[in-house]
C-alpha cells in the first residue's frame, strides 16, 4: 500500500479537525501530544473514490465484508426460488412446465456462487458472478413475462426490482457496479415489457414506478453503506500509519536507549538485557539457545594516567579506538561488544568453544597493543595495553550477573598479575593467567 495516498487523506483529514476543534499547532506548542483525527475527521468525496493503491486494497477489504454473510444471502435466493417454483405449480402446472428450466439455470448459478465465495484464491470472482446472478434473475423474470400468456404472467417482471435488491442489500457489489446494473436491467425490463405480449397501460406504469422505487431505495442504502465502510477503512488506514510511525520511532528510541553514543558499542543497559535472554534461552533448553556463553571483560591498563598526561579528550580517541578491534573481531550476530563503563568493555561470544574464545581475548589483547597507541605514563608498556578477565558458562555461573561477576574476578587478578595480559576463570572456580 502507498504511504503517501493514506498520508494525504490523513494530513487532510488532520487540517480540517485542527480547524474545527480552533486547535493549531502554534497555539498548542509546546504540547508534544496532538490529538489524532478520527475516522469521522476524515472526510471522503461525494463519490466516494479513493487514491488509486488505496482503492485497490479498498477492493479486497470490501469483498471481505460480505464473504461471511454470502452463503446465508444465496440460502435466502435458493430459498425464494424454490418457494415461486411452488406457487407456480399451485397456479398452473403449464407455467411451471416453462419455469422449471430458468429456475434451475439461477438455482444453479446461486450454487456457483457460493463455490466461489467458499474458495479464497477465486474469491475475487465473487462480485462479478453475483451481477451474472442477478442478470440471471431479472433476465428470466422478463423471459418468463413475455413467454407465458397467463392473467398473472406480468408479475415475473418483478425479478428485475429483486434483483436490483440481491446486488444491493443481500450480496453488496460495489455502488457503481450496483447503478449501471440497476439501470441496464430495468431498461431491459421496460423493453421486455413493450416488446411482450399487449400489457395494460397500468401494468407496465405501476411496475416501472415500483421497480424504480425498489431500485433509488436499494441503491441509496448501498451508497450509504459504501460510504461508512470507506470511512472506516480510511481510519483502520490512518492508525496502522501511526502504528508504523511509532513502531519506527520505538525502534529509533530503543536503539539509541542500548547503544553507547561514543564507541558505537551496546551500553550497559543492552548488554544485561541481551546476556539475561541469552541466559534465560539456556536455561529453559531452547533450540535457539547458544551452546555456551563467553564473557571477557577487559580494562584499559592506567587510563587515568592516559587521562592525566593527553587529557580527556584524546582519552576519548582513545577508547574509540581500542573499542573498534574487538567490534572488528566480533563475527556472529549473537555475538557482541558493549561498554560496560567508563573504559571497561565486555565482549560475549555465543557458540565458541572456550578455548577458541580464549584465542580470541588474546588475539584481541595483541592487537590492542599492535596499535601502538603511545601511553607514557603506563608502567607496563610503552603502547596502550588492556588486561582481559574470561568466563564461561560451563562453569557454575548459573546467571549472567554471576557470569560477569567471574570476569571481573579474573580481571582483577589480571591486573595484579602485572597487566597487559588475559587470565580465565576456570570451571573449578580457579583463576588461571594465560600467559
Ligand atoms: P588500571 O590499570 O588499574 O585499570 O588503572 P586505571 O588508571 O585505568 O584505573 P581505572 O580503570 O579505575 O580508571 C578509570 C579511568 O577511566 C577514570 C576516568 O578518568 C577514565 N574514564 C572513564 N570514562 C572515561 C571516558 O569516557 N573518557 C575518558 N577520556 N576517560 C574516561
Ligand atoms: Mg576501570
Ligand atoms: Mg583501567
Amino acid at each position: 500500500m502507498s504511504p503517501f495516498a493514506g498520508i494525504l487523506y490523513y494530513q487532510e483529514g488532520r487540517r480540517r479537525f485542527m480547524d474545527r476543534k480552533g486547535v493549531s499547532p502554534a497555539v498548542t506548542a509546546p504540547q508534544t501530544h496532538n490529538p489524532l483525527p478520527t475516522g469521522s475527521d476524515i472526510s471522503l468525496p461525494w463519490h466516494l473514490r479513493l487514491p488509486k493503491p488505496l482503492e485497490k486494497d479498498f477492493r479486497i477489504y470490501f469483498r471481505a465484508s460480505v464473504t461471511a454473510v454470502t452463503p446465508w444471502a444465496l440460502g435466502l435466493v435458493a430459498i425464494l426460488i424454490a418457494t415461486a417454483m411452488l406457487v407456480e405449480s399451485r397456479v398452473s402446472m403449464e407455467i411451471l412446465s416453462t419455469s422449471w428450466r430458468v429456475r434451475l439455470f439461477t438455482l444453479m448459478l446461486a450454487g456457483g456462487c457460493f463455490f466461489l465465495n467458499a474458495q479464497p484464491r477465486w474469491r475475487e470472482w465473487l462480485h462479478p458472478a453475483t451481477l451474472v446472478l442477478a442478470f440471471a434473475i431479472a433476465f428470466t423474470g422478463n423471459y418468463l413475462g413475455m413467454a407465458i400468456d397467463h392473467p398473472l404472467s406480468y408479475t415475473f417482471f418483478l425479478h428485475t426490482p429483486l434483483a436490483i435488491i440481491l446486488i444491493c442489500i443481500l450480496i453488496r457489489v460495489p455502488f457503481y457496479s450496483a447503478l449501471a446494473s440497476s439501470i441496464l436491467m430495468i431498461i431491459a425490463m421496460v423493453t421486455s415489457m413493450l416488446l411482450g405480449p399487449e400489457r395494460q397501460p397500468h401494468e407496465i406504469t405501476t411496475l416501472t414506478l415500483v421497480t424504480l422505487a425498489f431500485a433509488t431505495m436499494s441503491l441509496f442504502g448501498q451508497y450509504v453503506y459504501e460510504r461508512l465502510l470507506r470511512q472506516h477503512f480510511l481510519s483502520e488506514h490512518v492508525l496502522y500509519q501511526h502504528r508504523n510511525e511509532l513502531h519506527s520511532a520505538n525502534l529509533v528510541l530503543e536503539s539509541q536507549a542500548t547503544v553507547d553514543g561514543m564507541t558505537g558499542c551496546i551500553n550497559r543497559r543492552g548488554m544485561e538485557s541481551r546476556l539475561n535472554h541469552l541466559y534465560h534461552l539456556l536455561n529453559q533448553g531452547s533450540p535457539d539457545a547458544p551452546q555456551r556463553i563467553t564473557l571477557m571483560l577487559f580494562d584499559i591498563d592506567f587510563f587515568k594516567q592516559y587521562n592525566d598526561t593527553y587529557g580527556h579528550p584524546a582519552g576519548d580517541e582513545c577508547l574509540k579506538k581500542v573499542s573498534s578491534v574487538p567490534l572488528s573481531m566480533v563475527q556472529s550476530d549473537k555475538d557482541f561488544v558493549a561498554r560496560y563503563g567508563g573504559e571497561e568493555f565486555v565482549i560475549v561470544l555465543t557458540d565458541s568453544s572456550f578455548n577458541d574464545a580464549l584465542v580470541f581475548a588474546e588475539r584481541m589483547r595483541n592487537r590492542v597493543e599492535q596499535l601502538g597507541l603511545p601511553h607514557s605514563g603506563s608502567r607496563v608498556s610503552q603502547v596502550v595495553t588492556i588486561s582481559v578477565g574470561v568466563a564461561c558458562s560451563d562453569g557454575s555461573a548459573e546467571n549472567g550477573a554471576e557470569l560477569l561477576k567471574q570476569a571481573d574476578e579474573a580481571l582483577y587478578q589480571a591486573k595484579g598479575a602485572g597487566r597487559n595480559r588475559v587470565a580465565l576463570m576456570s570451571n573449578q572456580g580457579m583463576v588461571e593467567m594465560l600467559n
